[in-house]
């Protein structure tokens, strides 16, 4: 057995803080009482998976890592279009718009630098799982096609034939815990779990469905903590982090932006170059042909006069919020939220703007991207490597994660926006 320090993550997607209870999610709330854990917890903007996941890979703000939302609009040489950052050709898409994929490193680039190897397990979208490694520094597991060092695609019908739910998270984490962590021990592994977030979609937050999802996740979670304390009983080798990218809100109402744009002259038809809004569930990012123009500036004035909108930041006003100033994506909104009870008793409702791409029906389901008290409650335990266990009241964010990692594995991370956090106690 390797006697070096390692690093495993476990992420339990959209996974509110606060629907973390003993009824439905035991183990967790049990792991709450012996880890160190992060109360003022924070997602990143746009609170969507992909974003997420690449700050959690990176430590940085997507101002500076560059993937700014499930959606983005890319102009590949005929003009600013709508595409999915979840598609597996995205990263590719990404590469050719830009010229690079993230613009700042990540986990397994930092570790292959040192000789060390990361390895990544999603069941969330290719975008998401891969985002963690786009470039190919380690090894990325994922149903959409697995990938070596050298972004080498891997022979992986175990992968392939993961759906996502909780089966599909029940194999992977079985397959984590006995290939990944206990024959292959990397410096970094990563869990990427679907649930609850697949099953919060499609049904009301705090329902029957959503509690059972969350009860599965945790018991993932368990079968990796448990894998964990067997490779290193002593608990100070392996640090053990576990948390979620964002929470989500009910969704009250769907707002059709583009329509709205088209109804006031501010856009010139569907479909059109000029400016593209990207859609990211309770937020969104509005793209321009001609950033320096004036159709920003007109555009967030129209916005900011929108009752559904609560926040508009443009051009200036992106860095504040993390997202960059220096890109077509000149506005950025979130939209309003709200602290009603849903018909199971979770607190919190947003609207949404309309998603072109994926066109679901997302009313009295959860969603996220925004702002929303609710869907910027991420939960984050850590154990071992030397953290005591006990209540932290700091604020934190995903991008604390990466350099408290690294800070484990006394490796570099000083270029990074989050900081490692604090081992003891304040
Ligand atoms: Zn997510």
């Amino acid at each position: 057995m390797r006697n070096e320090p390692a690093v495993v993550i476990v992420i339990c997607d959209s996974l509110r803080a606060d629907l973390i209870t003993e009824a439905d999610a035991p183990f967790l709330s049990e792991l709450r009482e012996r880890s160190a854990w992060f109360a003022s917890h924070r997602s990143v903007f746009p609170s969507t998976t992909r974003a997420s996941a690449a700050s959690i890979a990176t430590g940085c703000r997507p101002a500076r890592h560059g993937l700014l939302g499930n959606t983005m609009a890319l102009d590949e040489g005929d003009g600013l279009v709508l595409r999915s950052a979840g598609h597996v050709d995205f990263r590719d898409r990404l590469r050719r718009a830009t010229g690079r994929t993230l613009r700042v490193p990540t986990l397994a680039e930092r570790l292959r630098w040192h000789g060390e190897t990361a390895i990544s397990c999603a069941n969330v979208s290719a975008g998401a799982g891969y985002f963690q490694d786009p470039d190919g520094h380690g090894f990325v597991y994922h149903p959409a096609g697995s990938f070596g060092p050298g972004l080498r695609p891997l022979d992986d019908p175990a992968s392939a034939a993961l759906k996502k739910g909780l089966p599909g998270d029940e194999a992977m984490t079985a397959r984590f815990c006995g290939e990944m962590l206990e024959e292959r021990e990397p410096s970094v592994a990563i869990l990427w779990l679907s649930e609850p977030d697949y099953t919060g979609h499609s049904a009301p937050l705090g329902s029957p469905q959503h509690r059972r999802a969350i009860a599965g996740a945790d018991y993932c979670v368990r079968q990796v903590a448990e894998t964990v304390r067997r490779l290193d009983p002593g608990g100070e080798r392996i640090l053990f982090v576990v948390g979620s990218d964002h929470g989500m809100e009910t969704v009250g109402d769907t707002i059709d932006l583009d329509a709205l744009l088209i109804e006031a002259g501010l856009k010139a038809g569907e479909g059109s170059h000029d400016v593209v809004v990207a859609p990211n569930g309770t937020a969104a990012t509005l793209y321009f042909a001609e950033p320096q123009g004036e159709l920003p500036g007109r555009i967030a004035e129209f916005l900011a006069g929108q009752d559904w909108v609560s926040g508009v930041f443009a051009r200036g006003q992106l860095a504040g919020v993390g997202l960059p100033a220096d890109t077509p994506m000149q506005v950025a909104i979130t939209l309003a939220a709200d602290d009603r009870l849903n018909p199971h008793g979770v607190r919190g409702y947003g609207a949404i703007v309309r998603d072109t791409i994926e066109g679901k029906e997302f009313t009295g389901f959860g969603q996220h991207g925004g702002l929303g008290p609710n869907e910027q409650r991420p939960f984050l335990m850590i154990c071992g490597g030397g953290f005591v266990p006990g209540r932290r009241g700091l604020a934190t964010s995903l991008i604390d994660i990466a350099p408290t990692a690294l800070r484990h594995l006394h490796i570099g991370h000083d270029d990074m926006d989050g900081r490692p956090l604090p081992r003891e106690a304040a």
